[in-house]
């Protein structure tokens, strides 16, 4: 299908070259006519679309708005790939889509979109971006278009016409439409080519999109690491010296997206390229100088989190249900080994020591990532209890394999130790104790849901400094 897309294309942008000119860079372009990519030169068909996402469009269309399949669903499906949602992009304000739809809700205030939900499938759709260049005293006023002092944009709502939104997406390949009127692709920045070649292209400038919305950076390594594309020379080159801005972006969102990069299958690559391009050290402010000490590959550190991403990536292509607790745990490991280390040094015993550390770890984590406390809190067991596992026996060791969260603490042991952390050797006995004392798993875990929760503070430094 996709070489039906392509060999097309070659006479498509023919055709396509007698009316327009194709040799111009559409990512700059402001160029109004798209290339239109006709129904038999392409391998999308509406039978690949959900059909709600059919229904918003039609329904939508019969209100009087423009409406288009966008974003993901259009590249991936260029891609015979199954797309993971379906994005619309209309004309309609997010007011008109909440009247046309009474089951849609308005959502995001940096960028308001609306949400129509069909039971557990979200159709979003997004109303036209416009330029905000000539933006109107009024509308900055209206809060519509507001930067701060680096450029970044705290309020995209500037709305805009087909062409508007395209210039205003962030790469060529997630700005192809397909339209419900005579089931054709619309290209109006050369995405149809940049798919053809396996390249990521962002749209404008590159440091100027990067400024407006750092998250476009996370993004570009994100689909690099997704479909073994090229970042193109332009797309690539701002990427190492402007992590910094990452800083800017709200925590809670950058947790959002740390779990796409990570949780999607394609984590171990994707850490390796935040590592290459500088974007890490933002991200994990703490754990940035134990990765960076020696080079990468002999590197303890780099490997345990690839050992634990390696381990994720498996379990997401098997199907199995994946936690981020673990791999934040590997990820800020390094950072509660010395700190634990330097209390020990200091004559903290070690679980307390590993208590505090973890304290310490998620709360430097907290400025730039906001790791909500369902994970953090199984994030820190993990880390207690490895002080247990190390050196429990007998009986002791009996009641540790009760403990809700021994699994995962015993998984990450493992992962020490398959790294070449001195553990005591400690793997194979759990190993076995877990074959000769088998325990009811699903019972612990119902147990443990029903456990009413002591909300406790986390000690402060000044507190354990005190006591
Ligand atoms: P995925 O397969 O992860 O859903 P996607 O490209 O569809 O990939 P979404 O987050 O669903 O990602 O976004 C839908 C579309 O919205 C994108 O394809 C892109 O056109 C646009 N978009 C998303 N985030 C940004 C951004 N930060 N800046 C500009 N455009 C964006
Ligand atoms: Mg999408």
């Amino acid at each position: 299908m996709l070489k039906r897309l392509y060999k097309s294309l070659t006479s498509s942008s023919k055709s396509a070259s007698s009316d327009k000119s194709p040799s111009i860079s559409y990512a700059n372009s402001s160029q109004e006519a798209p290339e239109i990519i006709s129904r038999d030169d392409h391998c999308i068909s509406r039978k690949q679309i959900s059909k709600n996402a059919l229904t918003v469009i039609y329904d939508l269309r019969r209100a009087g708005y423009e409406a288009y399949l966008v974003g993901g669903g259009v590249r991936d499906l260029l891609l015979e790939r199954s797309p993971k949602d379906f994005d619309i992009a209309t004309n309609a304000t997010p007011e008109q889509v909440q009247q046309t739809f009474r089951r849609a809700r308005i959502v995001g205030r940096r960028f308001r979109i609306a949400h129509v939900r069909f039971g557990r499938e979200i159709i979003e759709v997004t109303t036209f971006r416009g330029s905000h260049e000539q933006v109107e005293d009024t509308q900055r006023k209206n809060n519509k278009s507001q930067t701060n002092d680096q450029g970044m944009l705290v309020r995209d709502n500037v709305y805009g016409n087909l062409h508007d939104d395209a210039m205003r997406r962030d790469f060529t390949i997630n700005a192809l439409y397909y339209s419900i009127d005579g089931f054709s692709v619309l290209d109006y920045t050369g995405g149809i080519e940049d798919l053809k070649n396996r390249q990521i292209r962002i749209i404008g400038e590159a440091s100027q999109r990067y400024a407006e919305d750092p998250v476009r950076m996370l993004r570009a390594i994100r689909f690099k690491a997704k479909f073994d594309f090229e970042l193109e020379t332009e797309t690539a080159a701002p990427i190492r010296s402007s992590g910094h801005l990452l800083a800017q972006v709200a925590p809670a969102r950058l947790f959002d997206e740390m779990i796409k990069l990570l949780l999607s299958g394609k984590g171990q690559k994707t850490f390796k390229l935040l590592v290459e391009y500088q974007l890490f050290d933002t991200l994990f402010p703490a754990t940035a100088p134990f990765i960076r000490a020696d080079k990468k590959t002999d590197n303890f550190d780099y490997q345990l989190i690839c050992n634990a991403l390696a381990n994720t990536d498996l379990r997401v292509q098997q199907g199995k249900p994946v936690t981020p607790a673990f791999l934040y745990a590997a990820l800020l490991w390094p950072v509660v080994r010395e700190e634990a280390d330097n209390a020990i040094a200091d004559g903290t015993p070690r679980l307390r020591a590993l208590q505090l550390a973890g304290h310490y770890a998620v709360d430097a984590l907290l400025s730039s990532i906001a790791i909500p406390k369902r994970f953090s809190i199984p994030m820190r067991e993990i880390w207690t209890l490895q002080q247990r596992l190390e050196t429990a026996h007998g009986k002791r060791a009996i009641t540790v394999l009760q403990h809700p969260r021994f699994r995962a603490a015993y998984d990450f042991l493992l992962l020490r130790e398959q790294t070449g952390e001195s553990v005591n050797n400690r793997g194979e006995f759990w190993t076995t104790l877990q074959i000769e004392h088998p325990v009811n798993r699903e019972e612990i875990r119902q147990a443990d849901k029903k456990r009413p929760r002591r909300r406790r503070r986390a000690p402060t430094q000044n507190q354990e400094a005190s006591k």
